[in-house]
């Protein structure tokens, strides 16, 4: 069976079994509901929705927003914004939101010195992630795609943004998801829902908190898919994890992952994973892929310069995080 069919199995399987469970706790008036959007399953849980119609009509809007996201940002839509940014020789007029999360992505290329870089498409595309065939390439290969990349050859002045080279392909990938979280979650308030979850898988928002007390969320082992390596305690916040299990695949034994070092063209490597705790999803979104390619010291430094928390399962498998985030882990 080709991945991409695979996945589509798993994503019935997994709706198939919310939907059973869809409801909740029984009487505790929780209301989840789950959707595929941006490539992942979607899972949004109202803890005050009130009237099931006013729930419906919350749900209905927060998943319309992310669609609305989707629709702009994918870069394998043909009539995304990014997909006609990156076939144009012109300088193109965005939509406001896509200008912000460019904005977004390209301070948050400079705050790590270029280790986050959404100009790095034909790199990935190269590596073939996304497909069924994905393959290591040569090192000419890798040097061609890395010809002319870099936050310094976008330019975004308002809404029109300039490429410095016609051959340049944008990737929202790393923080779109994280953003479409929180358009979600800003139509959920402006529906009047003030304790709710967005968990785009494995990006996630919590509005509020749950029931008076912190929400509890297992962070994924990042080698053991049944395992939580911690739970954390939290209530208004964006957790957001990047690892390098989440797309892979190896050959002779060598795990060959989607998160890119822009300085060598390769996966990086120095974590399995990482989590950040900000304010907003697109920011913990674009900090947790960016920390990645840090590494677990460069990667604190840069989180805590920005607000966030990390907490780093380094390649060798060691654990460490932000001072402020030690009194909000609970071991499973
Ligand atoms: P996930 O999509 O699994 O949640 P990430 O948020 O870490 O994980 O995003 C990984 C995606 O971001 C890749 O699939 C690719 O599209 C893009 N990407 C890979 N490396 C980088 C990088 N160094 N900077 C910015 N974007 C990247
Ligand atoms: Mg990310």
């Amino acid at each position: 069976m080709s991945r991409s069919r695979l996945f589509a199995l798993l994503l019935a399987i997994a709706l198939a079994a919310l939907a059973l469970f869809g409801r909740g706790g029984g009487d505790s008036g929780e209301f989840r509901r789950a959707r595929v959007l941006m490539g992942t399953v979607v899972e949004i849980t109202l803890l005050d929705g009130g009237a099931a119609s006013d729930a419906e009509a919350a749900m209905e809007a927060a998943f319309s927003a992310m669609a609305e996201v989707e629709a702009s940002m994918s870069a394998h839509r043909d009539d995304s914004e990014v997909a006609r940014l990156n076939a144009a020789a012109e300088p193109v007029e965005v939509s406001a939101a896509t200008a912000e999360v460019l904005e977004l992505g390209l301070r948050v290329a400079t705050a790590s010195g270029g280790a986050f870089d959404l100009t790095l498409g034909r790199l990935k595309a190269l590596w073939g992630f996304d497909g069924d065939a994905p393959r290591v390439p040569s090192d000419p290969e890798i040097a061609a795609a890395l010809q002319g990349i870099g936050p310094a050859s976008l330019r975004l002045a308002g809404r029109r943004v300039t490429k410095g080279d016609a051959a340049l392909r944008v990737d929202l990938g790393a923080i779109a998801k994280g953003y479409a979280v929180d358009r979600a979650v800003a139509a959920l308030r402006a529906a009047g829902i003030r304790h709710a979850s967005v968990n785009a898988g494995g990006d996630l928002r919590l509005l509020g908190d749950h029931g008076g007390r912190p929400w509890r969320i297992g962070i994924q082992h990042p080698r053991d898919p049944q395992g939580v390596l911690v739970t954390l305690e939290l209530a208004d916040a964006a957790v957001v994890t990047s690892g390098d299990y989440e797309r892979f695949f190896e050959v002779e034994g060598v795990r060959y992952h989607h998160i890119l070092d822009p300085r060598d063209g390769r996966p990086a490597d120095a974590c399995q994973s990482v989590t950040v705790v900000a304010a907003s999803a697109a920011e913990a979104d674009a900090l947790a892929t960016a920390a990645f390619v840090l590494g677990p010291e460069a990667g604190r430094r840069l989180v805590e310069s920005r607000g966030g928390l990390a907490l780093f399962v380094a390649a060798d498998g060691e654990v460490s995080l932000s001072e402020d985030l030690k009194d909000r882990v609970r071991r499973p």
